[in-house]
């Protein structure tokens, strides 16, 4: 086996694994491979293995690998990046999921845009779980406002919510913040009864994020490596 084969192989387990020890059936639990800044040969690989969920931040290398890999008819890219209201149409048009949405302008911008012949836009709202100041996603007392424009937009599914919690040694601290996601989570489920994903946990915390129940894990660094360097930036 190839080294990312072994680590993507690796990484499936972990999920089986965390799954298991939280009570959990493993098909509550999607892998997206994040695959940001790789080249497409190493996308092609992982979709080999039998990967179908891929993540891009950055949209340019997005858009050639998106073009390079158009005969996997199967693939599904998923935005997890800053996005500037400029640059959705590029989203809207090549993706299948936009999963760090926190303005009402990129919500209608990407409503607008979506392609009549593809399905709409599966979107997830960014929450600033952490309440960082620099950080994208939208405070929680913010979501509903933004979940009732999505849910009005017929170019846009709400699917539900995403987050990068903030890095903390302090295991309570992302505990916190894990448990906090959840609740809000279901708080929005119990007015959108189909909306079902909760993306949360990275390479270093995809267990604990399993246990407070994430249903999809975003994996670079132990699928793919260490990143080189953003494209396009020196
Ligand atoms: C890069 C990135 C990841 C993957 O992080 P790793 O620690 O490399 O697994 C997940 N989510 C987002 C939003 C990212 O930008």
């Amino acid at each position: 086996m190839s080294t990312l084969a072994e680590h993507y192989q690796n990484v499936c387990q972990r999920i089986r694994q965390a799954c298991q020890n939280s009570g959990r059936a493993s098909e509550e639990v999607t892998l997206l491979a994040v695959s940001k800044t790789k080249p497409a040969s190493m996308v092609q690989e992982c979709y080999q293995q039998g990967q179908r969920r891929f993540g891009e931040n950055y949209l340019q290398d997005a858009v050639e690998k998106i073009t390079a890999l158009a005969g996997l008819a199967d693939i599904e890219w998923h935005f997890i990046g800053p996005l500037q209201s400029n640059k959705t149409r590029a989203v809207a048009e090549h993706f299948q999921w936009m999963e760090t949405l926190d303005r009402d302008k990129i919500a209608q911008r990407l409503n607008e845009q979506r392609p009549d012949h593809l399905a709409p836009l599966n979107v997830l709202i960014q929450v600033n779980i952490s309440a960082e100041p620099q950080k994208a996603g939208l405070a929680p007392a913010a979501v509903a406002q933004l979940a009732a424009m999505v849910d009005s937009l017929p170019r846009l599914q709400l699917r539900g919510l995403m987050c990068i919690p903030e890095a903390s040694e302090h295991e309570s601290i992302l505990v916190g913040q894990f448990q906090q996601m959840r609740l809000l989570f279901e708080d929005l489920q119990q007015q959108y009864p189909t909306i079902d994903t909760l993306s949360m946990g990275m390479s270093n915390d995809l267990e604990l994020a399993i246990h407070h129940g994430a249903t999809q894990v975003r994996i670079g660094t132990d699928i793919f490596g260490a990143r080189n360097g953003q494209p396009g930036v020196a």
